[in-house]
């Protein structure tokens, strides 16, 4: 089944196929790590997630980079205000990062190139601009003369006007044309800096990724990814260093951008109030919800984020875990399940996850009705590949049930069920009844069945 993707250079869907037969090199645009990402931000990780696990079963090997920006001046400002080192911003900012994607189930990438650690290659890759024409320095700064760079605008479709109103550039005295946009910019003395040629200074944020992208994956990638925000300028100023830098070889081969989440149909903004931060929600909600909540939109369409909608997540996954739960007897062939074919069929077809999600519901819907053995056992691999191509359904179902159970003692509870099942026993039904309560004031709810009592956290 032939992978579809739409590519925002032609704005088609197409097949897609690696430069090489069997290997996909893929870079993503990772955050700069000044403080916690918005939620908005987990959505590009966590599409290109499932993106990167279609891949890894489509072809023999996957290599897959996510950059850390670890110099900004918005990094600076943060170290300035909080009255601590620069590296103590990024460091403890990357590690949230890493933790809080990790929560959502979006694997590590292979790669996680830091910006800091690249300064010869990003230096290397300025001085081939500049002795090649398409670069100048000028008063401490290194400029991109985009003047030089004929298809300049040719990704986000823009004239040079739009470019230059959209980018809000700066008009600076040393910029021979107001579009030509920072390489390397000189630093002060109390600003983070690097030797070279152009004295002490730092790079500009987009060098930093065509100078990582090519360090690890080559001169020519097969997928660049990122947020539809990042079209123009970033990915725009990167194609323009790399295509110039590398003789006119083309950087990527296909752009993948996702849509960006409104909250209420409005736009996320600090003005408005409505900035939801990822790692304060993975507290408040279950990670899994989230992650289900970002692919319920096509990802090349925007996504309304609401509190309803994130509550239908979690009963939707309550469901579907109910389900899993329901058949915890039965033990299937495999410890990784096969993808259903309409699943596989659905992501295949440029990530089609509101396609595969309600196929993944049908297949829930299927396992619940399911009888005898053979049915049984069938329906639950099903379910549980369905789950894992979108990165779903990993955990144990009672774990999810018990989410938020650290805060009870699991042996207890288990004692409290065994007493009242006792006094259930004895006919001793104002005690059971005690008991119940007594858990419920604890936080768990408790269900009598067939296979004995189960217990939730109650939400
Ligand atoms: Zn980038």
């Amino acid at each position: 089944m032939p992978i579809r993707l739409h590519n925002t250079l032609t704005r088609r869907v197409e097949p897609f196929q690696p430069l090489h037969p069997d290997q996909v090199t893929m870079y993503l645009c990772g955050p700069t790590v000044y403080n916690y990402v918005h939620i908005g931000n987990a959505r590009g990780p966590v599409v290109f997630d499932v993106l990167v696990r279609l891949l890894r079963r489509h072809y023999p090997k996957v290599v897959f980079a996510r950059n850390i920006t670890d110099v900004d001046d918005k990094i600076n400002a943060a170290a300035r205000n909080a009255g601590v080192p620069i590296a103590e911003i990024t460091d403890r900012y990357a590690a949230a990062y890493r933790e809080d994607m990790a929560r959502l189930g979006v694997t590590a990438p292979d790669i996680e190139p830091h910006a800091t650690a690249h300064m010869p290659q990003i230096i290397a890759m300025i001085e081939r601009l500049i002795a090649d024409g398409h670069a100048y320095a000028a008063e401490g700064h290194v400029l991109f003369d985009v003047s030089s760079y004929a298809e300049y605008g040719a990704l986000s479709g823009r004239s040079t006007e739009e470019m230059i109103a959209g980018a809000r550039v700066e008009v600076a005295p040393y910029k021979r044309n107001p579009a030509d946009f920072v390489l390397w910019k000189p630093s002060s003395d109390d600003l983070p800096g690097w030797d070279s040629p152009w004295g002490r200074g730092r790079p500009g944020w987009h060098i930093e990724c065509s100078a990582m992208s090519a360090a690890h994956l080559g001169e020519t990638i097969d997928i660049h990814a990122g947020g539809v925000d990042l079209t123009f300028p970033h990915h725009e100023n990167e194609i323009a260093q790399s295509t110039c830098a590398h003789g006119g070889a083309v950087f990527a081969r296909w752009w993948l951008h996702n849509g960006m989440l409104t909250f209420g149909g409005r736009k996320m903004s600090k003005s408005l109030g409505n900035v939801l931060e990822l790692h304060t929600l993975l507290d408040q909600h279950p990670p899994e919800a989230l992650r289900l909540l970002l692919l319920k939109g096509h990802y090349r369409q925007p996504l309304d984020w609401t509190d309803e909608a994130l509550e239908q997540s979690v009963r939707t996954l309550d469901g579907w875990y109910g389900v899993l739960r329901d058949l915890a007897d039965v033990q299937t062939d495999e410890v990784v399940q096969p993808i259903p074919e309409a699943i596989e069929q659905a992501l295949c077809d440029d990530l089609n996850t509101p396609i595969a999600l309600a196929e993944l519901s049908a297949l829930a819907d299927r396992a619940r009705k399911a009888e005898g053995d053979e049915a049984r056992k069938a329906a639950k691999s099903a379910l549980l590949g369905a789950g894992a191509a979108l990165g779903l359904l990993l955990q144990p179902a009672e774990e999810w049930f018990r989410q938020g159970a650290d805060t009870v003692d699991a042996e207890q509870v288990e004692a409290l069920i065994a007493a009242r099942n006792e006094a259930r026993a004895g006919k001793d039904w104002a005690r059971a009844d005690a008991i119940r309560d007594q858990l419920a004031a604890m936080g768990v709810s408790i269900e009598d069945g067939a296979d004995g009592t189960r217990w939730s956290m109650a939400r």
